[in-house]
């Protein structure tokens, strides 16, 4: 049964989300959420429009759907474009994230606020973000501390646009860190006071474990994985290639990778 965050968060004091983007990818999270017993996101990136478009990738989810015995939420991630959010909406995602932090802040709150009068009539959960984060594919310079959201328009937001969760930028980052992370936490605190909603940390690939388990009794309600889940697939891919040389074949390279997806989603899941 898909289920919407609000639901979601019922089950879990911190959700995570993964990325897939093929059936390989969605086979991997539904069965370590499976065999974890814990209440998963799967969650489909606009950025993979390129090469799924939403139509098959709604009607994929909802067979996986009928043939996993559980609940789990359909989500779509980071949308920059509202008619990609509508169309994914009326497809049957359960939950969708409007990503509009790279807009004027009065924008970002018309747009999102459109979003949630729209996604409301369905049932379907909405997540927002407020202050920069490096771009989804994981380039781009790590942001510094004057562009982290800030509590006092995190309560605006929140009160204005009704979303059902925040996205944050507290010193998380997409893609492979250099170096440690150095996490804010008091500023979770402080959105978190401010605001009074679940909030979200991308970029949790990398950040050790201590430390995301700390984010979560600070205010985190759901942390986004997927760097992790991409890189370690390919690192099997190109093991299983270096071994079989020219006979390798793209069946069994499938396998590998999906194994390698599983593993890292099994590890996040139950981290907490
Ligand atoms: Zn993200």
């Amino acid at each position: 049964m898909l289920i919407n965050l609000e639901s979601a968060f019922q089950s879990s004091p911190c959700l995570v989300s993964f990325n897939f983007y093929n059936i390989e990818s969605l086979t991997a999270i539904l069965n370590a959420a499976k065999k974890s017993e814990k209440p998963v996101i799967a969650a489909f990136g606009e950025g993979y429009l390129s090469h799924m478009p939403l139509k098959l990738t709604a009607g994929l989810a909802g067979i996986f759907d009928r043939i996993y015995d559980m609940p789990f939420v359909l989500h779509l991630d980071h949308a920059r474009s509202k008619e990609v959010v509508f169309q994914a909406i009326t497809l049957g995602f359960s939950s969708v994230m409007y990503d509009g932090s790279h807009l004027p802040f009065e924008q970002n709150i018309q747009n999102t606020k459109e979003i949630v009068n729209y996604a409301k009539k369905y049932g379907v959960t909405v997540e927002g973000e407020l202050g920069c984060m490096n771009p989804e594919d994981g380039t781009g310079p790590r942001i510094q501390s004057d562009y982290y959201t800030n509590p006092g328009q995190a309560a605006l937001f929140a009160a204005k646009t009704g979303v059902d969760a925040l996205a944050v930028s507290v010193g998380n980052a997409h893609g492979v860190y250099s170096g440690q992370p150095h996490i804010d936490f008091d500023r979770i605190l402080e959105i978190r006071g401010a605001a009074h909603l679940p909030l979200v940390l991308h970029g949790c690939s990398g950040i050790p474990f201590d430390d995301i388990r700390k984010a979560v009794r600070c205010g985190i309600r759901k942390i986004n994985v997927n760097t992790d889940m991409a890189v370690e697939a390919a690192k099997s891919v190109k093991t299983f290639l270096d071994t079989q040389g020219e006979t390798a074949r793209m069946d069994k390279a499938m396998e590998y990778a999906q194994a390698a997806m599983e593993r890292v989603a099994e590890k996040y899941l139950n981290c907490f």
